[in-house]
């Protein structure tokens, strides 16, 4: 006999759990299907992210810019410090406990919302049953109206750097560092590469991200990204470009990276070494062929707008359908399926999901950049205002970065907005909120900013759009 259910979630991430939540709420019998566990048989919640992602690297990076900032910065505002050092296994005990309390937190927000908790692998079978296998092995059938596929992703491998978990790792092993490696190698300098490497480099170590591509953060609008490339170099940051791992070689205590640059093959030295070069879809064993979900050759399930499978009844979430592998893309999707399955058509919009680099400082977007606006042929109006004009900004320290803001040149409508500098995401967040509700640039100009605020950068950008930007020269004289 299987259990039936109105929704059965498999997976517990941010796109899982939240959709769970939100049906349950909305008076749905709801069960979570969760494989992930403690090593006792009791299940782990919050996924990804919460285990290994977004909530253990921000603790960590929050960790080495406090350490990063009293030994560089705090002399300026005429703090001494005798001496200075770092626990590493303080560090990570503190993050390790950030990550047991928000666990603990979805595992009581679903006890409190009276969903069940089913731990084992749930496979997905012909007419909306789910096999869940246990850890002992033991298999319970569920049934379901409505299934919602949330499996989440993990990282990619390459041939010439097999992870180790010792000298070369992935993104969950350099969270684990037991010391400050002095010499660090990252393959990959998107946004794991940038936000791990960040980490360890301010605490002292030699860090050299190896980049396949010959362009640095290629989907960020190219102004950005020149500014970012600036400041990490500042940093210390090596970013090598066009350099493309071909060998790897682990010997005692380190490793020997060859990689291939401008056509010629280099070799450098490393105590440890990242592999941050992407992640892919977890859909392996996730459904059988008969149950009526496809996917495609890179094993991203198929979806519509609405998150609906090619299965009637089935729907996927989160990392493994097409769109930014991000955590609140997968938990707004789990709100959305939710609502469509109640009955509320609501739709995600998928040109505001914003976009965080949390490297120091901060690297956000919203929208479209230039150089997309301008393959499309758009007809748009930019304008962008540096932090270094910023009284608040000036105050802090902060002065590297700027804010910029894309609208439409006819209809004056904000088609996209790019920050990198103090409190980018929360001003880009701002934007979200501007462009949700259809606003413009004139909208900004005319609203009243606090004093002094980095939020100011915003209204100067916007200004700045129309060339009236108040507190700077502007290009052209209107
Ligand atoms: P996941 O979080 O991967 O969760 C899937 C869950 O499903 C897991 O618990 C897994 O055990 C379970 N599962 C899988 N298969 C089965 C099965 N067959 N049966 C039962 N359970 C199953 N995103 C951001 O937005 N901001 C950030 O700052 C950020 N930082 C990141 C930092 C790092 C180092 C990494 C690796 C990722 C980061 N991300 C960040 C990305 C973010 O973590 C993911 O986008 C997000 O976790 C995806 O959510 P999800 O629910 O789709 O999948
Ligand atoms: P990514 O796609 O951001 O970056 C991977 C980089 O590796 C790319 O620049 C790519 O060109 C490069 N690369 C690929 N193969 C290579 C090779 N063989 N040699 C050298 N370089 C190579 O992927 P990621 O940094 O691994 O992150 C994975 C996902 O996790 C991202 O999609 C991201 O959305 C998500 N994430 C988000 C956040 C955040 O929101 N702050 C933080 C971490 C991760």
């Amino acid at each position: 006999m299987s259990e039936a259910y109105d929704v059965v979630v498999i997976g517990s991430g941010p796109a899982g759990y939240v959709c769970a939540i939100k049906c349950a709420q909305l008076g749905l019998q709801t069960a979570i299907v969760e494989s992930w566990t403690d090593g006792k048989g009791k299940p782990v919640f919050g996924g990804t992210c919460l285990n290994v992602g977004c909530i253990p690297s921000k603790a960590l990076l929050d960790s080495s810019h406090k350490f990063a900032e009293a030994r560089d910065h705090f002399g300026d505002h005429g703090i001494g410090i005798k001496s200075q050092s770092i626990d590493v296994s303080s560090m990570l005990a503190r993050k390790n406990k950030i990550v047991s309390q928000l666990t603990g937190g979805v595992s009581s927000l679903l006890q409190h919302n009276g969903v069940t908790v089913v731990q084992g692998r749930g496979q997905l079978k012909a007419g909306r049953s789910v096999a869940v296998t246990d850890e002992s092995g033991a298999v319970k059938e569920l049934s379901a109206t409505n299934v919602v596929l949330a499996s989440g992703s993990e990282p990619i491998n390459i041939p010439p750097a097999p992870v180790d978990n010792d000298v070369i790792v992935d993104s969950t092993g350099a969270l684990e560092f037991d010391e400050v490696p002095e010499r660090l190698g990252v393959i990959g300098a998107g946004v794991i590469g940038l936000e791990l490497g960040s980490v360890w480099g301010r605490l002292g170590a030699e860090v050299v991200l190896f980049e396949a591509l010959d362009s640095f953060l290629p989907m960020m609008d190219a102004q950005v990204s020149k500014e970012a490339a600036k400041v990490f170099k500042k940093q210390g940051l090596d970013i090598k470009l066009g350099a493309r791992v071909v060998k790897t070689e682990v010997k005692k205590g380190g490793v020997t990276v060859t990689y291939s640059e401008k056509g010629e093959e280099v070799t450098a030295e490393f105590d440890r070494l990242i592999v941050a070069v992407g992640r892919k879809p977890r859909t392996q064993d996730l459904f059988t062929e008969d149950s009526g979900v496809t996917m495609d050759e890179r094993g991203f399930v198929f979806v519509n707008d609405s998150c609906v499978t090619e299965a009637p009844g089935v729907w996927a979430i989160g990392d493994i359908v097409r769109g930014p592998m991000l955590a609140h893309k997968g938990s707004e999707e789990g709100v959305m399926v939710a609502e469509r399955i109640h009955g509320k058509p609501v739709q995600l919009n998928y040109d505001c999901v914003p976009s965080i680099i949390y490297t120091h400082p901060e690297i956000a977007a919203v929208g479209k950049t230039e150089q997309e606006l301008k393959a499309e042929g758009v007809d748009y109006k930019a304008g962008s205002f540096p932090f270094a004009a910023i009284g608040r900004a000036l105050a802090s320290g902060e002065t590297d970065g700027f804010v910029k803001i894309i609208a439409d040149a006819k209809t004056d409508r904000v088609l996209g907005a790019h920050a990198i500098g103090p409190a980018a995401a929360d001003l880009v967040q701002q934007m979200v909120i501007t462009m949700e509700f259809g606003g413009s640039a004139e909208d900004l100009q005319l609203m009243v900013f606090g004093h002094p605020t980095m939020s100011e950068a915003v209204h100067e950008a916007a200004l700045a759009v129309d060339n009236m930007a108040i507190h700077m020269p502007n290009r052209k004289k209107r």
